[in-house]
Order: C-alpha cells, then sequence, then structure tokens
C-alpha cells in the first residue's frame, strides 16, 4: 500500500523526468480528466513541479493547471522511456503524461482531477490534512496536539487519520508503535505527551529513511520498505504482516487484528507492547 514514502519518491522520480519538460501528448481514462483536457489541453503545457503532499501527488502544469492524484490502496506511477514495455498491463491504465523523452503513466488510479490554483487553495482533502511527515517544516508539537484532539481513538486509528499528520498508512503505523513498544488498541488519552512525541518522531525518522533511496534501492526494482535496520531482507520490518511469527525481540508470536473502520490491521507484539 503506498504511503507517504512511496509518494516522496514517486514524485521525486517524476520531478526528475518531467519537471521542465514539454507535455506532447496527454491521455486517460478517467471522464473528469478528459473532459479538462478537452476545453483546455494539457499537451503543449510545461510541467512545473512535481510534490507530493501527504499521500497526494500533484503535477503542477504551466497555464495554471495542477493534476492531483491519490493512489489509494492500489494505484501507482511508472516512468518510461519512449517505446519502452510497460511493466503493467494496458488495462491499468488511468492516464499517461508523455514528454520528448519520457513517458509517465498512472495505473489503476481512481482519484484524479485538474484544478486550477483557486480549486487546489479550495480543495478540502489537501486542506483537511495535518503537518506532512515529510516536510521539512513539520512541526512534532502540532501533531501531538492533534493527537490530543482525538483522546478516545485508539492510537492505531489516529495514526493513520490524514487530518491529524499526514503520511502514515498501515505499514509505518505498526512499525513506530513496535519501535516505541506501544500498544496500536490502547486510546490517546492513556498516553503522556513523551510517548506520543516520541512516538511522531519515531514515525517521521522511518519514513525518511524510506523515502530516499538507500543502497539497496535500484532503476526498475521493487522498493522494499526497511525499518529493522537489518541487512537480511527477510527481516526488514519488526511486526507489520508477521502473525504468529516469533517476536524479534523477545519470540512471542505476532498478533494482530482489525480495528477502526475495519480495514485496517494491526500487529503487534503482545509482550513488549503489553
Ligand atoms: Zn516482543
Amino acid at each position: 500500500m503506498p504511503e507517504g514514502d512511496t509518494i516522496y519518491r514517486t514524485a521525486d522520480a517524476l520531478r526528475r523526468e518531467l519537471a521542465g519538460q514539454v507535455v506532447t501528448s496527454f491521455e486517460s481514462q478517467l471522464p473528469q480528466l478528459t473532459r479538462v483536457d478537452e476545453d483546455a489541453p494539457i499537451a503543449g503545457r510545461t510541467v512545473v513541479d512535481v510534490r507530493a503532499v501527504g499521500k497526494h501527488l500533484l503535477i503542477e502544469l504551466s497555464g495554471d493547471l495542477v493534476l492531483r492524484t491519490h493512489l489509494r490502496m492500489r494505484g501507482s506511477w511508472h516512468v518510461y522511456r519512449p517505446g519502452e514495455r510497460w511493466r503493467r498491463g494496458q488495462q491499468h491504465m488511468r492516464i499517461v503524461v508523455a514528454t520528448a523523452r519520457s513517458v509517465a503513466v498512472g495505473f489503476d488510479i481512481t482519484v484524479a482531477e485538474l484544478l486550477d490554483s483557486r480549486a487546489l487553495a479550495r480543495c478540502s482533502d489537501l486542506n483537511r490534512l495535518g503537518p506532512d511527515l515529510l516536510a521539512e517544516s513539520f512541526d512534532v508539537g502540532e501533531a501531538v496536539t492533534r493527537l490530543r484532539q482525538r483522546p478516545e481513538m485508539l492510537v492505531g486509528d489516529a495514526l493513520l487519520d490524514q487530518t491529524v499528520m499526514a503520511g502514515i498508512g498501515n505499514v509505518f503505523k505498526s512499525e513506530a508503535l513496535f519501535a516505541c513498544r506501544i500498544n496500536p488498541l490502547v486510546s490517546v488519552a492513556r498516553l503522556r505527551d513523551e510517548q506520543l512525541e516520541s512516538l511522531v518522531r519515531k514515525a517521521r525518522a522511518l519514513l525518511a529513511r524510506n523515502a530516499r533511496p538507500g543502497p539497496w534501492a535500484g532503476r526498475g526494482q521493487t522498493w522494499l520498505r526497511q525499518t529493522t535496520g537489518s541487512l537480511d531482507p527477510s527481516a526488514r520490518l519488526w511486526v507489520y504482516g508477521r502473525t504468529g511469527r516469533p517476536c524479534r525481540q523477545c519470540g512471542t508470536p505476532i498478533v494482530s487484528r482489525l480495528h477502526g473502520s475495519g480495514t485496517r490491521r494491526s500487529y503487534w507484539c503482545p509482550k513488549c507492547q503489553g
């Protein structure tokens, strides 16, 4: 599932390939995009910048137009050379932005819109976002304040609430909670300020470490998330996806449970995070 680190790296890759380039063709399966493209063609515009905001990806075009996409559970962006074979089938294509030197393809994207700067400023999905964990200006105190405003929420749900802070998904939620020895099913009210602060700092550090290509990342390779610091590829994560397997610290079997909206699973060690 795409989390803030994925979006950040995707924005980075798209910016390197597209920024400063003129769009030579634009194609989409999404009617809300083709409608705008018919009235105000995308081809001929220059890509000004590509940015990640929380889990949103913004491609800014000349002539006051921004393509906002959200990858949700299954979406992705790939960059290819013109004529290069795609790694996903044509039927998954939703958006193609081509320039003379590269072709950016958005696969399985359902949330996408073209906005001018006024509409972007009014975009409630963006306005409601809490502080962006990967932004340089990220404010730990602000994130803790927003957590405190949700005392009844389970901390495992609060961390995923993008209006508290933006960028965390299921993987980093479970991993940060393990690293801080906090049980995901504890309510925010029961945690001390220092615990919340260390949790926010840990989540930010884990996301940031994964947002920048490390020595194990190569072009075209599948990205492997890393939170344990281990060089062994089978020991990359502490608890996420490890139900029933021994805790890497104490050997107790890892447990997991769905909670909140019922689609989000938390993984934890019942002993270390008792
Ligand atoms: Zn343990």
